[in-house]
């Protein structure tokens, strides 16, 4: 436990997360825990289609105050023209679903790429926009599940499960993991 996570993604340039169709009223919790996976599991933005969301934003940020890593944050944005933008400036574009092809077959070739990636999750139906425009349609198995799930063993593989021993370097809290109860070393920040 010594190095950034932040030195991750920079071999891929961005790796970011396009969450479709949240609905403030029913989703805060989904939607925060797929930004807080975003963080922890190695990405390095989170985008929030449609609609801004505030607690969405408090809950990245209170989290990254502690254990740092704050990473880049949009919402409101239109997902057609994100995903265009994206691709027209080099990206490309992975969409996680369940009927997409096997994360196994896909992953090699995604890993290899050295293209910034935009991995889109949605919420309830998404538009075939995505499943025309996505380089990767991706199936984290073909059972319907969630896009917590998904975006957790999808970022997982494409770190090759580094991701989960690497802390940030400006948190003034890292964790001593320990057999039981709970260890935190205290650090001024950076
Ligand atoms: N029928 C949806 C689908 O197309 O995957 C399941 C909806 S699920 C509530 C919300 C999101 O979770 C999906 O849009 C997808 O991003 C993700 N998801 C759920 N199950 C998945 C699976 N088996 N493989 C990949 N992504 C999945």
């Amino acid at each position: 436990m010594s190095e950034g996570l932040e030195s991750l993604p920079r071999q891929y340039g961005r790796v970011y997360v396009l969450r479709l169709g949240h609905r403030p009223a029913r989703d805060k919790r989904v939607t925060t825990h797929v930004a807080l996976v975003a963080r922890a599991f190695g990405a390095n933005g989170f985008v929030l289609e449609g609609v801004c969301d505030d607690s969405v934003y408090s809950s990245l940020a209170k989290a990254s105050k502690t254990w740092g890593g704050m990473i880049s944050y949009e919402c409101g944005v239109d997902g057609h023209e994100y995903v265009k933008v994206w691709k027209a400036s080099g990206g490309e574009i992975i969409h996680l679903t369940m009927y997409g092809l096997p994360l196994d077959d896909v992953i090699g070739k995604v890993s290899s790429s050295p293209k910034p990636k935009l991995v889109v999750v949605g919420s309830q139906k998404v538009e075939s926009f995505y499943y025309m425009n996505s380089d990767y349609n991706v199936a984290v198995g073909w059972q319907p599940h969630s896009e917590v799930a998904a975006l957790a063993l999808f970022l997982d593989r494409l770190f090759k499960g580094r991701e989960l021993y690497y802390y940030y370097s400006d948190a003034t809290a890292i964790i001593m993991p320990s057999e039981r109860g709970k260890r935190v070393e205290r650090r001024e920040r950076k």
